[in-house]
């Protein structure tokens, strides 16, 4: 376990903080840490990047996490997880906090050269960040304060997915399964990767508490799987 040390707190939205550390761990876009928060539970998050974590409070940890201070150490296991495959030409599509590891994605792809649309959707302006940090996005909201109105499944019908070499998808269960739905109907299902959470305890395959419906493990055959690998 490393004891990290938060050197800089960049405040996104309400609820939403990325936390940077001062240790660059040797990763991959789609894999996790484990992160211990003194005196509360130990929790999975994914890096944003090399070095930072983007963490959305919603419960005990989260929130003591958000309403950390610079300087202040946590404990860090990791990085753990199988990560996205690189691709020259791709189509992120994240909803709400998902777009945490598509970000490390994104810039990693770029890096490389790799041609990369993005759709990034929630159910509200409020909610969204980073969006200037993107050089193709489309934006979707439900209450229509920015972007299209709608969903990312909105979006997505109106692309051309023969362009793209991989599809990669990161949001909550709902938008999970639409964008599997939707994937699965334009016979797209191959060249897609979803990045999936569940609760989570030991992060090593040993526990069992993050097994999904066909036996897979989120923490050590995930977090990331191919999506003709999924069962829904
Ligand atoms: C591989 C992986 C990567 C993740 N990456 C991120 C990330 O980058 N940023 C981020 O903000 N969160 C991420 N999460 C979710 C994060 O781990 C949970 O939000 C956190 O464990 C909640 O802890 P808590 O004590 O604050 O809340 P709790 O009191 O434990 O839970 C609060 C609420 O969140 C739900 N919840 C708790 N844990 C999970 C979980 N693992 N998956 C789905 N719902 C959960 C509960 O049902 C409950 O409704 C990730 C989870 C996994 C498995």
């Amino acid at each position: 376990m490393y004891h990290a040390k938060i050197t800089k707190l960049e405040r996104l939205t309400e609820k939403i903080v990325t936390i940077n550390f001062n240790i660059r761990l040797q990763s991959y876009p789609g894999q996790f840490v484990m992160v211990n928060v003194p005196g509360y539970e130990e929790i999975p998050l994914s890096l944003s990047s090399p070095n930072s974590v983007t963490v959305k409070a919603v419960g005990e940890t989260t929130e003591r996490l958000v309403k950390s201070e610079e300087g202040m150490y946590v404990g860090i296991r990791g990085a753990f997880g199988n990560a996205f495959s690189p691709s020259k030409s791709a189509l992120i599509v994240a909803g709400g906090i998902g777009i945490a590891p598509l970000k490390y994605l994104y810039d990693y792809l770029r890096k490389c050269n790799a041609k990369v649309s993005v759709i990034y959707g929630d159910r509200t302006s409020q909610n969204l960040f980073w969006i200037d940090k993107f050089d193709k996005i489309t934006i979707t909201t439900e209450d229509g304060t920015l972007g299209l109105k709608g969903t990312v499944i909105d979006a997505l019908s109106l692309e051309n997915l023969d362009e793209f070499e991989k599809i990669y998808v990161c949001g909550s269960e709902g938008m999970l399964r639409a964008t599997y739905e939707f994937l699965k109907e334009r016979d797209a299902l191959d060249k897609a990767e979803f990045s999936l959470e569940r609760f989570m305890r030991c992060g090593l395959g040993v526990c069992g508490s993050c097994v999904v419906e066909n036996g897979l493990r989120v923490c050590t055959d995930g977090p990331v799987f191919k999506a003709s690998d999924l069962t829904w």
